[in-house]
C-alpha cells in the first residue's frame, strides 16, 4: 500500500498543500503546533473515513473556511486509486473514488489501509474496553467490509431492544417483540462474535511475538478475549461456527433476562466483550508499568500490521504520530529494521537527530511551518 500524493485544501491549518510522498520513511517535522498531526490525521482520515481526534467534521475545516478537501492517489497492491473526501459545513461528507462518488463514507474501508501508533495508543492497554473493541473492530472491518455493516445493524438493535426493555419494566406486554429482538441480536451477534474470535489466534500469537521483540525482558504478553456471552473460550477445542455462538448467546440471554428487565439494558453481548492483556498472568491494565503499557501498546499495533498484510498481500501506510522519541534506541532499531523496505512509513518529530545516519539516508524529510511544507 502507497500513498503516492496528498493534497489537503482548508483542512486544519492548512490552506493548499501539496505532497508528493516518497515510498519509505516520511519524516514529518517541525516545531510544535505547525500541523505535523493534521497532516497524519488527513492521510488516518482517507482509510478509515473518521479522523481519530475528533468525530466533528466541522472541526476539521480550516477556521473561517466552508469546506475541507482531501485528495490523494494510492497503490493498493497493483492497482493505482484516486480517493477524495470533501467536506462542507452543514452537508454531509462526501467520497470519491477514481472519481465516481459513493453513497456510504464506510465504502472507503479496505482501499487504503494505514495503521496508526500514537501516544493515545497508551490508552489501547490503560484505558476502557471501548478501545480494544474499536481496534478489533477496525482491523476487522478492512480485511471484511459486510463486518462494518453487521456492527452496525447490531448496535441499532442492541438500542432498539435496551429501549423495549426499559419499557418492559414498566409493562408486562410485548414479550414476543422482545423475542424477536433476541433473535436479531443473536444472528448479528454471532456473525460478530466469529469473526472477532477467527482473527484471535493470530492478533495472539503476532503481538506476543513482537513483544518479545521489542521488549527486551523474558515476560510474556497474551491476549485474551474475555466474553459476555459464556463461551468456553478456555477450551481450545471450541467449534466457534456462528450457529455454536448462537447456541451459547440465546441460552445465555434466557438466562438473564429477568435481571435485564431489571436494568432496562442489554448486558450481554460482543457491545460488552473486552480483549484483556496479561503480561505472564498479571493483567497489564493494572499491573503494566507505563514502558510495558506502551511496548504492548506497539505490540498490538505491528500485529495489526502484520494481520493486514498477510490477508490482503500488500503492507498497509504506518503513521508514526510523536511515538519515536519515547522508545529506547533499541526499540527504534528494532521498529526499522522491521520496517524499512517493506511499509511505507510517515512519522511526525520536533527534531530527527536522534535516527541514525543509515535511517535518515533512506528518509524523506519534510518540515511543516505554520501549515505550509517544506520538502527538503
Ligand atoms: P505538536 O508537535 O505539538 O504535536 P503538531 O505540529 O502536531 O504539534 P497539530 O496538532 O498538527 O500540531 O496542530 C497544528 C495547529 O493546527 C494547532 O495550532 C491548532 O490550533 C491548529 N488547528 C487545529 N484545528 C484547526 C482548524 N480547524 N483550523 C485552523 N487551525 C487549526
Ligand atoms: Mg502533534
Amino acid at each position: 500500500m502507497l500513498l503516492k500524493t496528498i493534497l489537503l485544501n482548508n483542512y486544519r491549518n492548512y490552506t493548499k498543500a501539496n505532497l508528493l510522498c516518497s515510498p519509505t520513511l516520511n519524516i514529518i517535522w517541525g516545531n510544535n503546533a505547525q500541523g505535523k498531526s493534521n497532516l497524519l490525521e488527513a492521510i488516518y482520515l482517507l482509510s478509515t473515513g473518521q479522523a481519530y481526534r475528533t468525530n466533528h467534521d466541522q472541526e476539521l475545516v480550516r477556521w473561517g473556511a466552508s469546506y475541507y478537501l482531501i485528495k490523494s492517489e494510492i497503490q493498493n497492491n497493483e492497482r493505482t486509486l484516486d480517493i477524495e473526501l470533501m467536506y462542507q459545513i452543514d452537508q454531509k461528507k462526501s467520497l470519491k473514488i477514481d472519481g465516481y462518488k459513493r453513497s456510504r463514507i464506510s465504502d472507503v474501508l479496505g482501499v487504503f489501509n494505514v495503521v496508526l501508533f500514537s501516544p493515545d495508543d497508551l490508552y489501547l492497554v490503560k484505558g476502557g474496553p471501548t478501545r480494544r473493541r474499536r481496534y478489533l473492530d477496525l482491523t476487522i472491518c478492512r480485511l471484511n467490509p459486510s463486518y462494518y455493516y453487521y456492527l452496525q445493524q447490531y448496535q441499532k438493535t442492541v438500542e432498539q431492544r435496551n429501549q423495549l426493555l426499559r419499557s418492559l419494566a414498566i409493562t408486562t406486554s410485548s414479550l414476543a417483540t422482545l423475542e424477536v429482538w433476541d433473535q436479531q441480536l443473536v444472528i448479528l451477534g454471532a456473525k460478530i462474535l466469529g469473526r472477532r474470535l477467527q482473527i484471535l489466534p493470530k492478533l495472539t500469537k503476532l503481538s506476543s511475538y513482537f513483544y518479545r521483540k521489542i521488549a527486551s525482558n523474558t515476560e510474556q504478553l497474551f491476549v485474551r478475549y474475555q466474553s459476555t456471552v459464556n463461551l468456553p473460550l478456555e477450551n481450545q477445542e471450541i467449534d466457534c461456527s456462528e450457529s455454536t455462538i448462537a447456541r451459547y448467546f440465546s441460552d445465555h440471554l434466557k438466562h438473564i433476562r429477568k435481571e435485564e428487565r431489571k436494568r432496562g439494558v442489554t448486558l450481554i453481548g460482543p457491545h460488552r466483550d473486552d480483549l484483556v492483556l496479561y503480561l505472564d498472568q498479571h493483567e497489564m491494565r493494572n499491573f503494566g508499568s507505563q514502558g510495558q503499557q506502551r511496548s504492548a501498546a506497539l505490540s498490538l499495533k505491528l500485529a495489526e500490521l502484520e494481520i493486514l498484510a498477510n490477508e490482503q498481500g500488500d503492507y498497509p501506510v504506518l503513521l508514526l504520530d510523536d511515538v519515536l522519541s519515547e522508545l529506547d534506541s533499541s526499540r527504534r532499531e528494532f521498529l526499522f529494521t522491521q520496517l524499512l523496505n517493506k511499509v511505507q512509513t510517515f512519522l511526525t518529530t520536533t527534531q530527527y537527530t536522534y535516527l541514525n545516519a543509515e535511517i535518515l539516508k533512506k528518509a524523506s524529510l519534510i518540515e511543516v511551518k505554520n501549515g505550509v511544507l517544506w520538502p527538503t
